[in-house]
């Protein structure tokens, strides 16, 4: 019983962070760039960040030095100046990693002001 109690003060949490950034687009405008190859866990995290909030533009697939996006294992949620946004998508993620399988994610460090990233495992 106390456990049932604790994941649905948990859902409302997440819930109520979602509300606090204010409506957000519906997830049709939701630009997706790069997600053809996409690994499993990655199109899982794509999937739950557009539905739960929408953020304007999400990168996956692409060329890079680093093998994390090329191999389909990161995720870039852009928010650009939408700071609220960013804290809220890196907030959820980043204490629930496990759930969504998540190697690390970066905000508000060098390069990763204006979108979060991810990897996954
Ligand atoms: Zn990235």
């Amino acid at each position: 019983m106390a456990h049932l109690r604790g994941a649905r003060v948990k859902k409302f949490a997440a819930l109520a962070a979602a509300a606090l950034v204010a409506a957000p687009p519906a997830s049709a405008d939701i630009q997706f760039v790069g997600m053809v190859g996409l690994t499993p866990n990655a199109q899982a995290l794509k999937q739950y960040v557009a539905t739960t909030y929408a953020p304007p533009s999400i990168g996956g697939v692409r060329p890079d030095r680093l093998p994390d996006h090329p191999t389909g294992h990161a995720l870039d949620f852009m928010v650009y100046g939408n700071t609220k946004l960013g804290n809220a998508i890196f907030g959820d993620l980043n204490s629930n990693k496990a759930a969504h399988s998540i190697k690390y994610c970066l905000w508000q460090v060098a390069n990763h002001y204006d979108h979060v990233h991810c990897t996954v495992f």
